[in-house]
């Protein structure tokens, strides 16, 4: 109940899905927790309710963490609130699917900037409180299409693999402050993102049940993954006792990853 008492954790887009989850989860064990999103209000104020059923230790600031002026509003305001950062999550991201051929400038600059940039910025405001404190947890969201790449998403899949070596490095660089730094590529998890991928290739209304029967034919354990799983692995990696686990990639997908055709037929 109490494992992250006193600690303030700050999980960026965290108004539904995995940073929902994480966010919940650390509410469960005791965390002051900084809520994070970019734009729709309405999602926003539904987490708010259903979060204040489990505790009130939280606050909520609207902020685009992929711009540095609103990056250094959102550390003002948790600066303000707490005067404290220990246990950053690096979730925020979009997925947008494009064929390399068509894919814009424009939408690989901005899928950089939201899945890679944001937690850069983020990791380097945070870093000065965690420096401070002589202790901090850096968890950065990436995605096993960052490890073998995925069809349409060469920006998506590009800017997580920059967060593999992002994690390495900032691993690297602050361990001698005992701030560990570590990522979770999560598989299929399902969310409103994964869910708007499975629309594009089922019948309107039957994404659910073309996901259900993609999982088992392409996912060892047969499902897609749950946010609460993703949370779970955020925790392990956060824990007082988890101090020796730096620069990994924790792979979260089920065994989606590991030659699973054989294993199926
Ligand atoms: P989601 O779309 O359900 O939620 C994403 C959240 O991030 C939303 O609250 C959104 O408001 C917020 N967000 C997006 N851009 C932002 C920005 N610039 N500033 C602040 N907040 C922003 O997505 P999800 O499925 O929960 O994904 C969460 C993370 O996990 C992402 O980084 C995603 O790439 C990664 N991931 C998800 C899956 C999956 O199957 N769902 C798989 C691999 C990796």
């Amino acid at each position: 109940m109490d494992r992250f008492k006193g600690k303030v954790v700050l999980v960026t887009g965290s108004t539904r899905g995995i940073g929902k989850a994480i966010a919940e989860a650390f509410l469960r064990e005791g965390a002051s927790v900084v809520l994070n999103y970019r734009k729709r209000d309405g999602e926003a104020k539904k987490a708010v309710e259903e979060l204040s059923s489990i505790s009130s230790n939280f606050i909520i600031i609207k902020a685009d963490v992929s711009k540095t002026e609103e990056v250094d509003r959102l550390f003002k305001e948790i600066d303000a609130a707490y005067g404290r950062l220990d246990i950053l999550v690096n979730n925020a991201g979009i997925g947008i699917a494009y064929p390399f051929i068509e894919h814009s400038v424009e939408l690989w600059d901005r899928m950089i900037e939201i899945n890679l940039r944001s937690a850069f910025l983020c990791s380097k405001k945070a870093a000065e409180y965690m420096i401070r404190n002589r202790w901090g947890r850096i968890i950065n969201i990436t995605s096993v299409a960052g490890i073998i790449g995925a069809a349409g998403l060469v920006s998506y899949s590009a800017a997580k693999a920059g967060i593999v070596g992002l994690t390495k490095t900032l691993a690297i660089e602050l361990a001698k402050y005992n701030i560990t730094v570590n990522a979770i590529a999560c598989g299929w998890v399902r969310t409103d993102l994964s869910m708007s991928f499975f629309r594009l290739f089922s019948e309107a209304g039957k994404e659910e049940e073309f996901a259900k029967e993609w999982a088992k034919k392409h996912i060892l354990i047969g499902r897609l993954l749950e946010p609460d799983e993703i949370a779970h692995a955020a925790l392990f990696l956060s824990d007082e006792k988890s101090s020796g686990i730096t620069g990994q990639v924790l792979i979260v997908d089920g065994g989606q990853t590991l030659g699973i055709y054989e294993a199926m037929s």
